[in-house]
């Protein structure tokens, strides 16, 4: 199977198994929108969980805010945002289709990167154990084409993009013959530059006055309440200020599922320091971050750094952490150096100073920021498509498991009467009962049990409990486990430790508290 049609049936089991649904579906959905359905939410609620506990609970110096969405107007002036936010779009005459054109090119390089790869493999199949990767890619002829047109693309286009110089990306794209997907023709349209803020009224009047905008980033909300938190938490530098909400822009290629939606959540921390040491904290921010992904265990290999040359207007340094997503490796966080860009900028445009009073130097200064940027439905999106699996069974079946990291499983057991009668599902009640305050569970008595463990391991529920006539006299029940399908007889007094032992975040979370001291 192509990771295309993988993806595609990842897409509709996390419709078909309640956990994500297109937006306005029965009014034919709306762009580039989606619900979380009841898995949906459990998922989503445990992954933001994960991230709040080891940013905020594991470092005393960060703590939380929930600003509001509406902001005042001057903050997006301030930001930069106002002025240039923007995308360079560009459309197909004949499909009428819109695209951005750095995205047309980075697919484009893509595909040649492709090639390589590819050529790799057949190098690797003709040498078998002799095959010397890195030699082959220095020395082989169609491989090193390959990579230095790639390399060519990428330094006009990061050129272009940097000189904001919109012809040159338009000559780029007719210059590697990139045609429309759709119409796969190359009638293009200038490159023009469009704003991916989001704008409404406040109050009644519709003048320009009244205009304001959702936040296109949680950032700013933690920026202009920096010097509220500094004083009423009585912070000292360093410190962090985190912050889970939605931000909302207007992309323009709207695809892929859940990795780039108009309506999205971001889970952010912008971390306070003295000016001149923030590229150590770049670094260790880095570093950590990429070390909170790798806890969760969907396997080291699946993520890279980008570090970034092309550096938005505020930023020092930049780096993305990418996925290896079913579309290939994107960027899944974004760790920037902003330097003191935008509390300098909000004190030049409000007026009011954002000095912190450094009492070790007995100076004041506007601090330096380093910023964690992570997407939570990008991160859901990770999640499910690394524990995404269609499984040969050894008896000629097939089962679709979903092997979510169990602390993060939306239902963490299902508790299972073997029939439906001889005091069965009475007694399954008593153990759901004692249970269901520590883990989300989930009670179910249709059906075979055999089907019942398949819906289970559908929605990646990591233990099922069944209840069978022996367990009325001896107390004990079945614990099938979803990776192995094994299974084993326990007590049912030893339920919650089993299972405690499996899910709870002292067994995940590195145990980073108080390192952010330094
Ligand atoms: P991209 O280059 O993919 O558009 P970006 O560099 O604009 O992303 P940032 O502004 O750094 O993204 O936002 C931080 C994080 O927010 C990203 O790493 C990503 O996980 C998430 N994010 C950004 N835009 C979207 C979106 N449209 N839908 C879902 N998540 C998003």
């Amino acid at each position: 199977m192509t990771s295309e049609e993988l993806f595609k049936n990842l897409i509709a089991h996390a419709k078909e198994y309640g956990f994500i649904f297109p937006s306005s579906e029965i009014y034919d959905g709306l762009g580039a929108v989606y619900d979380y359905g009841q898995m949906g939410v459990e998922l989503k609620n445990n992954i933001k969980n994960y991230w709040w506990n080891a940013m905020v609970r594991l470092h005393d110096n960060i703590v939380g805010i929930d600003s509001a969405i509406f902001m005042h107007p001057r903050i997006w002036e301030a930001s930069g945002h106002v002025g240039a936010f923007n995308d360079p779009l560009i459309d197909n005459r004949d499909s009428k289709k819109r695209y951005r054109a750095d995205v047309l090119l980075e697919e484009h390089i893509a595909k040649i990167e492709d090639k390589i790869t590819k050529e790799v493999e057949k190098g690797r199949k003709k040498f078998g154990e002799a095959f010397d990767e890195a030699q082959f890619r220095a020395t082989n002829p169609n491989v090193l084409r390959n990579a230095a047109k790639a390399a060519e693309i990428q330094a006009k286009m990061n050129a272009a993009l940097n000189a904001n110089d919109l012809d040159a990306l338009k000559q780029l794209i007719l210059d590697c013959e990139i045609a429309c997907p759709v119409s796969g023709s190359r009638n293009w349209t200038d490159v023009r530059q469009f704003n991916l803020m989001f704008s409404t009224q406040l109050g009644s009047v519709s003048d320009e006055a009244g205009v304001i905008y959702l936040r296109p980033e949680t950032a700013q909300g933690i920026f202009v309440n920096f010097l509220n938190v500094q004083k009423t938490g009585r912070m000292k530098i360093p410190f962090g200020i985190a912050q889970i909400g939605k931000a909302f822009r207007n992309e323009i290629v709207a695809r892929q599922f859940i990795f780039r939606m108009r309506e999205f959540e971001q889970m952010e921390m912008q971390f306070f320091v003295r000016p001149g040491e923030e590229i150590k904290w770049y670094e260790y921010w880095k570093n950590e971050r990429l070390r909170w992904h790798q806890s969760l265990g969907l396997g080291n290999e699946k993520y890279r750094f980008h570090n970034h040359e092309k550096l938005a207007h505020y930023a020092n340094a930049a780096a993305d952490i990418e996925f290896n997503f079913p579309f290939g490796f994107k960027e899944l966080e974004g760790i920037h150096s902003r330097t003191d860009f935008d509390l300098g900028r909000h004190q030049e445009f409000s007026g009011r100073k954002q000095q912190y009073f450094d009492p070790e130097t007995n100076e004041s200064y506007v601090p330096y920021v380093i910023e964690t940027s992570i997407g939570l439905d990008r991160t859901f999106l990770a999640v499910l498509s690394a524990a995404y699996c269609e499984e040969q069974l050894g008896n000629g079946e097939e089962r679709v498991v979903l092997r979510i990291p169990p602390v993060l499983a939306p239902v963490k057991l299902a508790v299972l009467p073997l029939v439906k009668k001889d005091g069965l599902p009475e007694k399954a009640q008593e153990i759901l009962q004692t249970l269901r305050l520590d883990f989300n569970c989930r009670y179910d008595e249709k059906d075979s049990i055999g089907k019942r463990y398949r819906r289970q391991d559908a929605i990646g529920t990591p233990f099922c409990i069944t209840i069978d006539h022996q367990t009325l006299e001896d107390d004990q029940v079945t614990v099938r486990y979803r990776d192995t399908m094994q299974q084993d007889r326990l007590s049912v007094a030893g339920l919650r430790a089993l299972i405690d032992g499996q899910v709870n975040l002292r067994k995940w979370l590195p145990a980073a508290g108080n390192s952010s001291r330094q």
